[in-house]
């Protein structure tokens, strides 16, 4: 291998016309950084064509020899890298590994769940050790790991055929959450070479909320109550029939006065005997037995619910006050038997008990709270974690909004790493970034409701200002839905008369694509949330205007404080100066200037393109804006400028990019 082979290799695959500079760039360096063994961090904004050029390098090294996993958020995604490497032509293996759940499991009739598979351990539609299949056909031999299994091809199912097709693959897809589960299992008869994660800002939280504990009774509860009903007889069905859903305890008495009567204090739970298939009973009668083991197993859950609801919102508890007593026996083969005999697949009580079981295991790295009526325990840092997944792969990391790319490196377990930054391929003149010196200071009082709702209204104020003035489609972007209501109102009291799209609290990704097309499509104004923007990709005159109301600083949640004193005692361990401030940017400072940049990344799409972005919040001129320049978050510098000077000068700059916009387009005619 060497690199002039590559250049013309890279050459010859490139399908399209003429190579953006950018991406000759992109591929010398992973090229480079493979063969030496290091890791690289790689900004890339939208248009350079980042895919392309990671997957030329991957296959470059894939006909070589290695092994490559790709990495990436979502099915969409990953459906994308599939195409477009098979576009590319290839003799290579490619396997696509998606997460359980979009798997139909053959066992249940339904689809897939981790930890009914997990469970179901002689399910005949996975490999095993007989060599010949339920059907009659002769099996096909894997060996992995030192251990020889058979698997029918005609029955396994589609997961466990995925799963295989992974072992010997020479390129894998994958998400990022399957690749914290699945790596070791599938990199145990080859050992990956290479990893390259697309949409690398996602990572650190996919990894974190795989391996967060949730320890939430409410729908092992609702399981126990469907089983209580299921296993009872008629005649206590009757009673049961005419408890409503939200009368818990009436339905358990109800329940207990039966077992009380009929179990004439025998143990119910002991009486139950599993031979791995059917339950049955000896000493009681079954319905006594499992009804008394359920009532045991309710009384047990109802004492965590109740001990949950005494907690205080973002209570942090410790690590010794976890020690829940339950005494599980029975009810995980009731619940599998449960699950068989009605044909579904969760087991929402099986995992409750397990994620009980799980706090054993949990370290000083995990900070565990009261959030939403669950006990989340969450790991603060998840450098460790990939660290160890990666082993001894070179790791490339891509994606258009990384920030600091150093801070990524840190916290996502890549050590000391090369960097690269490239340069948008769309001209920087054709877009504004608006720093307004008198806007309002979004940052509200806890305590001071007065002073919060005249921020809001001056706030409400600039937006109205703002939008009239850019007399276009525009985006507007809020911390909260709070906010974002009180804005929606304002602009319907002043008469605004265009269309107003409104992002709700809840609204599912359907409604939401919805919501985006019929902007995009009449044009007016969208309001939206900064989780929202994520997903906004609208290029042309459709969205020439995009304002942030206000910076969106993380709430200050017990994992965010906890990763910050973690960070700031490592850095002073290390005698860097200015700990607690430098732990700041690595945390809150980092999460707010990473969705920034990725809120005003919505506007420019394609290279005709142009636009304002208005930062309302004045605390971006104060300070935190040039913080964002001098750490590299921004590339542009921005204007700042009065919102009275701002109504003059963006009517004039939209006029002339359109201007610009008709010159060149008769141009080309
Ligand atoms: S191995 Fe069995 S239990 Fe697991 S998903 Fe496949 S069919 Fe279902």
């Amino acid at each position: 291998m060497d690199f002039y082979e590559f250049k013309e290799y890279s050459k010859e695959k490139f399908p399209y016309h003429g190579m953006r500079s950018q991406q000759e760039v992109l591929m010398g360096k992973i090229y480079e950084c493979v063969t030496n063994k290091k890791n690289l961090v790689v900004e890339a904004p939208t248009g350079v064509g980042k895919t392309l050029s990671y997957l030329i390098p991957a296959l470059y090294f894939a006909e070589r020899g290695k092994r490559v996993m790709i990495l990436t958020e979502t099915i969409d995604q990953q459906e994308r890298i599939v195409e477009d490497l098979n576009s590319l032509k290839h003799n290579l293996k490619v396997s696509f590994m998606m997460g359980k759940g979009n798997f139909f499991c053959k066992s249940k009739g339904e689809k897939a769940n981790t930890l009914y598979c997990q469970l179901n351990k002689g399910c005949i539609y996975r490999p095993n050790k007989k060599p010949v299949c339920v059907c009659g056909t002769k099996k096909e031999k894997i060996e992995f790991d030192g251990n020889i299994k058979f698997y029918c091809p005609l029955c396994m199912c589609d997961y466990q055929k995925a799963k295989i097709e992974c072992f010997d693959a020479n390129i894998i897809v994958m998400n990022n959450t399957i690749y914290y589960y699945l790596k070791d299992e599938i990199d145990k008869k080859k050992q990956t070479d290479i990893v390259i994660c697309d949409e690398a800002h996602k990572l650190e939280g996919s990894i974190r909320n795989a391996a967060t504990i949730v320890i939430n009774p409410k729908y092992a509860l609702r399981r126990l109550r469907f089983m209580a009903y299921h296993y009872s007889n008629s005649r206590l069905r009757v009673h049961m029939d005419r408890v409503s859903e939200e009368e818990d305890e009436i339905f358990w008495t109800i329940v207990q006065d039966y077992v009380v009567k009929n179990a004439a204090g025998k143990d119910c739970k002991n009486s139950l005997v599993f031979d791995g298939f059917k339950i049955t009973s000896f000493g009681l009668k079954e319905d006594v037995a499992i009804l008394g083991t359920l009532l045991e197993g309710y009384n047990d859950i109802v004492k965590i619910k109740e001990k949950i609801e005494d907690l205080n919102e973002n209570e942090e508890l410790d690590k010794k006050d976890l020690k829940f007593k339950i005494d599980n026996k029975g009810l995980i083969p009731l619940e599998l038997q449960f699950i068989a005999d009605r044909r579904i697949s969760d087991v929402p009580l099986v995992e409750f008990l397990e994620n009980l079981g799980n706090l054993r295991n949990i370290t000083g790295n995990f900070v565990v709270y009261k959030n939403n009526g669950s006990i989340l325990c969450e790991p603060v840092l998840v450098s460790n974690y990939l660290n160890k997944l990666y082993g001894d792969a070179s790791v490339v990391h891509c994606s258009a909004t990384l920030g600091d790319l150093n801070i990524h490196a840190i916290k996502t377990g890549m050590g000391k790493s090369e960097t690269l930054l490239l340069d948008s391929p769309f001209s920087k003149d054709r877009r504004n970034i608006i720093s307004l010196s008198d806007g309002e200071d979004m940052k509200f009082n806890s305590t001071d409701f007065q002073s919060n709702n005249k921020k809001r209204n001056k706030a409400n104020e600039n937006l109205f200002k703002m939008v009239k003035a850019a007399k276009g489609n525009t985006l507007i972007l809020f911390k909260s839905f709070g906010d974002l209501k009180t804005a929606h109102e304002y602009f319907l009291d002043a008469g605004y008369r265009g269309n107003i799209y409104c992002y709700e609290s809840g609204m599912d990704g359907k409604a939401a694509k919805k919501l985006k097309e019929d902007f995009q499509k009449y044009g007016g104004l969208l309001l939206a949330t900064g989780r929202f923007a994520e997903g906004v990709d609208i290029p042309g005159d459709a969205l020439t205007c995009v304002i942030i109301d206000s910076l969106p600083f993380p709430v200050p949640t017990p994992l965010l404080k906890r990763e910050q004193t973690l960070l700031e005692e490592r850095l002073k361990s290390r005698k860097v100066k200015d700990a607690h401030w430098s732990a700041f940017l690595m945390t809150s400072f980092h999460i707010m200037a990473r969705t920034v940049i990725q809120m005003i990344g919505r506007l420019i799409r394609t290279e005709t393109d142009y636009g304002v972005v208005i930062i309302q919040d004045k605390r971006f001129n104060e300070w935190v804006g040039s913080e964002m320049l001098k750490r590299k978050y921004l590339k542009d510098k921005f204007l700042p400028m009065s919102v009275d000077t701002a109504e003059e000068y963006i009517p004039k700059f939209m006029k002339k990019m359109k201007e610009d916009n008709l010159k060149n387009s008769s141009f080309f005619k």
